[in-house]
């Protein structure tokens, strides 16, 4: 382990308080009036990287400097958030809530944000809004869809080498989301949506959607799909630890994958580009299972349903982020999914991964993989030019 990673690891479980208010600017220094409930837009729950203001050495490789995209970042809109009213849920109380807030007035969260990408070696991230419209009616969903991506289209225009943006779609109106997706997609720096795990309960293997995968896979959309966790285990999630996070968060993306892939929907949009966060949660540690399904217990399966491949040869057609942990992990992750189809994801600015970089560096690949995970695939599966 490099002394670098050895010096964030350590000082990330140490409990030592890298940040105060002074250093994050007034930007962030007080507790917001909302409108939708951000349990993060806490002034305690600050946090700025530890090497903020430091740079990245430049990852070499083979002699040359290779780039590195983040496809795993996140932002709010305070307006949008505000829009959405009293009683919406937007995120979770997590250290670096209030680094979320981009604003056009004050810059300081922006520089922070530039701040901790140069630490970490990250030139350019794709950032995405988790959502929080899906259960709103048409025209406050298109409000609040307008909202941010007019802003991501500003923000992805001033810093046309540092961001790019998956848009927001208000999928729960298909006919709406199929004409929103078209508009994102002549924006320059749009690469395609963030979504979530489902849309109310309803899951995307649902043919209700259908007219949105057509139009993604006809228009080269990325969808980033990003879970919310699990709220119909909550009750068994209560206790010590966040379980409804650590737990529920990649059960929910693998629920979403595994109906993308047993439904037929991967199978019937084979061209489609879906980015799975958090390494596609526990689907790749245990995707083999899945193969074993319909014969073992055939009255689960329907036989309408035809699959030309084994359940796990879709994993192949999905694309995966980076964020596992160890290199242990993202070498399984790699042995499963194949290294074409693997992107940095370190959920800025929620600091589960203050390394990237290193963590790819320090897995067993070679060379050509590494270049490949660092930004190769991400340019190449989401036409980044701009570089
Ligand atoms: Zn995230």
């Amino acid at each position: 382990m490099s002394s670098r990673r050895r010096f964030l690891k350590n000082t990330v479980f140490s409990g030592l308080t890298f940040c105060s208010c002074e250093m994050l600017g007034t930007a962030v220094a007080q507790t917001r009036d909302l409108g939708g409930s951000d349990y993060g837009n806490d002034p305690t729950l600050n946090f700025r990287h530890p090497l903020a203001g430091t740079k990245r050495a430049p990852t070499i490789i083979d002699g040359k400097k290779v780039k590195t995209i983040d496809v795993h970042a996140h932002c709010f809109f305070q307006e949008a958030v505000a829009l959405a009213g009293t009683g919406t849920y937007v995120n979770g109380a997590v250290k670096g809530g209030p680094q979320h807030y981009i604003s056009f007035t004050n810059d300081d969260v922006i520089k922070d944000r530039l701040a901790s990408m140069d630490a970490m070696g990250i030139d350019m991230q794709v950032l995405s809004i988790n959502t929080y419209w899906y259960r709103k009616d048409r025209e406050l969903a298109t409000e609040i869809c307008r909202i941010n991506n007019d802003n991501l289209a500003k923000l992805c225009a001033a810093y046309p080498t540092r961001f790019n943006a998956f848009g927001c779609l208000a999928m729960q109106f298909p006919d709406l989301a199929v004409k929103q997706l078209e508009a994102i997609m002549k924006t320059p720096g749009m690469k395609g949506a963030a979504i979530q795990a489902n849309v109310a309960g309803i899951e995307f293997s649902d043919p209700m959607f259908d007219p949105i995968w057509a139009k993604g896979q006809e228009l080269g959309a990325a969808f980033f799909i990003h879970p919310q966790s699990t709220p119909e285990l909550a009750k068994r999630f209560k206790g010590n630890g966040w379980m409804s996070n650590v737990i529920g968060n990649p059960l929910d993306t693998t629920i979403a994958l595994q109906h993308l892939i047993y439904e037929g929907t991967l199978e019937r949009f084979p061209q489609i580009k879906f980015i799975a966060a958090h390494g596609g949660g526990f689907l790749g540690s245990y995707a083999p299972r899945m193969d074993y399904s319909c014969f073992i217990s055939p009255s689960n399966c329907n036989t309408s349903v035809v699959l030309k491949k084994k359940p796990t040869e879709y994993l192949r057609q999905l694309y995966f982020d980076t964020l596992v942990f160890t290199p242990e992990a993202l070498r399984h992750l790699a042995n499963q999914v194949g290294t074409s189809q693997l992107m940095i994801g370190t959920d800025q600015p929620i600091p589960w991964s203050l390394d990237p970089v290193g963590h790819i560096m320090e897995t067993q690949l070679t060379n050509k993989e590494r270049i490949a995970l660092l930004s190769a695939n991400a340019q190449r599966v989401l036409n980044i030019r701009n570089l």
